[in-house]
């Protein structure tokens, strides 16, 4: 019989690879793209880390019929068809909780930066313009209403960041139970409500079918005029670029921080990239050494675990409804 191969769409360190050896031979795809990744697939292939943003979807997983697993080396599962994975009983592995401080970190980095208007009083300095500082001023976090939309691990944790900031923290997430959360002083509200408080909203909502465009043409201008948008964490959440830059330019958001966007990478020639008071980093928000260290030694316990005829934890299984099917 032919050897079983593992493949991972995107790159993986030496260890890693070393560790998977002893259930196949393994085959990293550091830049795939989507016609790559169905060439290399075959009945071979028992396992799948799909680490890119290529869409694992039925046609990837025909072409690996004897597929047992598809770990995401992440929190973020949107780019696999977990409906069709669950379908073919295939359990599809994720590393949630490994990336949250991290994210969180990066979260408040983008809403300080912004308040704070960092790159903006750099370009005053250069240019020997003194006396900008007489005539522009910061936003305070102090006292500031702050908006986190979906009140998960990360909006929790940016919660529990904020709060030597005194600022006022409101919350929509209508999936939890609110009452869990008296202890955290957050006011809990719907998507209507957070809009028009927030002088920051700062999105940590996974992307799902209704959360996809839920910042759009007909909600953003009822945020409060000068507001500042945070996203870390999908780009697709708010319904385009064009929209950010309109609502830069006219002046009704006054900043923009984001990690993420809706193609990745962007396109390289939009306007918002150079916009002055658009913070952008190209989603690094969990490339720390922490984060990644705890996603891949995570990764590879739970995959070990899979492959070797035992289940991995059921909080890091999509869909640990399959578990019981092998
Ligand atoms: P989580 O599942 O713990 O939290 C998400 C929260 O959103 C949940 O509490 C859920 O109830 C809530 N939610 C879902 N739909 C909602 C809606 N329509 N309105 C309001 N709330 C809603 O996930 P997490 O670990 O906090 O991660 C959140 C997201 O951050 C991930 O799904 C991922 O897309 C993104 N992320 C980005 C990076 C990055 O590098 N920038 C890294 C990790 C995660």
């Amino acid at each position: 019989m032919r050897q079983e191969r593992i493949v991972s769409i995107g790159p993986l360190p030496s260890h890693i690879v070393q560790a998977l050896r002893e259930f196949g031979e393994v085959v990293c795809l550091p830049d795939a793209s989507r016609s790559e990744v169905l060439e290399t697939l075959d009945e071979r292939v028992i396992l799948l880390i799909a680490r890119g943003s290529v869409m694992v979807d039925r046609e990837i997983m025909e072409r690996a019929p004897r597929l047992r697993g598809i770990s995401r080396t992440g929190v973020g599962y949107d780019t696999v068809d977990i409906a069709e994975a669950t379908k073919r009983s295939i359990p599809v592995l994720y590393t949630p909780g490994a990336m949250t401080q991290a994210v969180a970190e990066h979260t408040l980095a983008l809403m300080l930066a912004a308040v704070k208007r960092l790159f903006f009083w750099r370009e005053r300095l250069l240019e020997r313009d003194w006396d900008a500082r007489y005539r522009e001023t910061n936003i305070d976090l102090e006292g500031a209403s702050v908006g986190i939309i979906g009140y998960g691990r990360i909006g929790r944790r940016v919660r529990g960041l904020l709060r030597p900031f005194g600022c006022r923290v409101l919350a929509d997430d209508p999936y939890i139970d609110h009452s869990l959360y008296r202890e955290d002083e957050v006011e809990f509200v719907d998507l209507e409500t957070i809009l028009r408080s927030s002088q920051i909203l700062t999105l940590h909502v996974p992307l799902t079918e209704e959360t996809r465009g839920m910042i759009h043409r007909g909600n953003l201008w009822d945020l409060p005029r000068g507001g500042v948008l945070i996203n870390t964490a999908r780009g697709a959440v708010v319904e385009d670029l064009d929209l950010l830059w309109q609502a830069l330019e006219d002046s009704h958001l006054s900043m923009v921080g984001l990690d993420v966007f809706p193609d990745e990478p962007p396109p390289w020639d939009h306007p918002l990239l150079r916009h002055p008071r658009a913070i952008l980093t190209g989603h690094v928000a969990a490339r720390t050494f922490l984060a990644q260290q705890r996603i891949l030694e995570t990764m590879l316990r739970d995959v070990v675990r899979l492959l070797s005829g035992e289940s991995p934890p059921s909080e890091n299984v999509v869909n640990p409804e399959v578990l019981g099917d092998h």
